[in-house]
């Protein structure tokens, strides 16, 4: 199902999530609730549910807005059909960028019904070992992006960040990792459009026969990163 929500200008992508969130829907948005709507759907715009359902800039149903002459249109699938000299402005506002064609005033976005709930983790890595011997985070990065996640449903979007050091205020169980050695860090943000279940995780696991050896592989890679620094530490 597909209808549309109307955003206007104050709204951030927080506003946009409100306004659909109380009938039962999801719109495409970013990940951080800051992100406007306007600069993120004509500018191309990625977020958590993507994969499902098309960049932000797929998901405008129509927009109005003011051109360099001052005059205001509105442009849209009917609104081309109406006036066909629309079509270019509308093909260009759809990925073309902000402040681009004009200053839009109203978007209307596709909005979809939305699951009961949604599930989220984070998995961090070391980016280097020691004088970049070995390298855990940047092999999985190459894992991961090099086909482990188009393995997935289309359910999961994952983003990768990448740190210089933890940042022990904001992340939980930094002291794990030895700061000396890692070189910086790797972190994998995954959300899935759906409930959280562990069958739910074992299944989509089995999309995944590389990812075990991989992440397996990693694994064992920081493990023995972290018994030679200890050892190094009582001697
Ligand atoms: C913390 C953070 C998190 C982010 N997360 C994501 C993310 O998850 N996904 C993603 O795709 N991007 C993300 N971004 C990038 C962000 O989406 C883009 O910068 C986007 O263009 C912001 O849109 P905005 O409406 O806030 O516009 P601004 O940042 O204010 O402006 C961006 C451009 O759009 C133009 N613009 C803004 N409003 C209008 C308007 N009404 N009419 C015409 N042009 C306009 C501006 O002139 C400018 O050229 C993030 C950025 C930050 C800082």
């Amino acid at each position: 199902m597909s209808c549309t929500a109307h955003n206007h200008l104050s709204s951030c992508a927080d506003g946009l999530y409100a306004a659909v969130d109380h009938t039962g829907h999801q719109a495409v948005g970013g990940m951080c609730g800051t992100v406007g709507p306007v600069g993120f759907s004509l500018g191309g715009g990625h977020g958590p549910i993507i994969r499902s359902h098309g960049l932000g800039a797929d998901n405008i149903v129509s927009a109005k807005l003011v051109l360099a002459d001052g005059a205001l249109v509105e442009v849209s699938e009917a609104a081309v059909a109406a006036d066909p000299s629309l079509a270019d402005l509308w093909w260009a506002l759809r990925g073309g960028g902000g402040g681009t064609f004009g200053v839009v005033v109203e978007i209307a976005v596709r909005r979809y019904e939305a699951p009961a709930s949604v599930s989220s983790l984070t998995c961090d890595w070391p980016l280097n070992s020691e004088n970049g011997a070995a390298t855990p985070g940047r092999d999985l990065l190459e894992a991961w992006w090099s086909g482990l996640m188009q393995a997935l449903p289309d359910e999961w979007a994952f983003f990768t960040i990448g740190l210089p050091a933890p940042i022990k205020n904001l992340m939980k169980d930094m002291e794990k990792y030895d700061s000396k050695t890692m070189q910086g860090l790797v972190s994998l943000e995954g959300v899935y459009n759906g409930e959280y279940s562990d069958a739910m995780l074992e299944d989509h696991a089995k999309w995944l026969p590389e990812a075990r050896t991989d992440l397996d592989e990693a694994q064992n890679r920081v493990e023995e990163l972290r018994r030679s620094s200890r050892r190094r530490t009582r001697s």
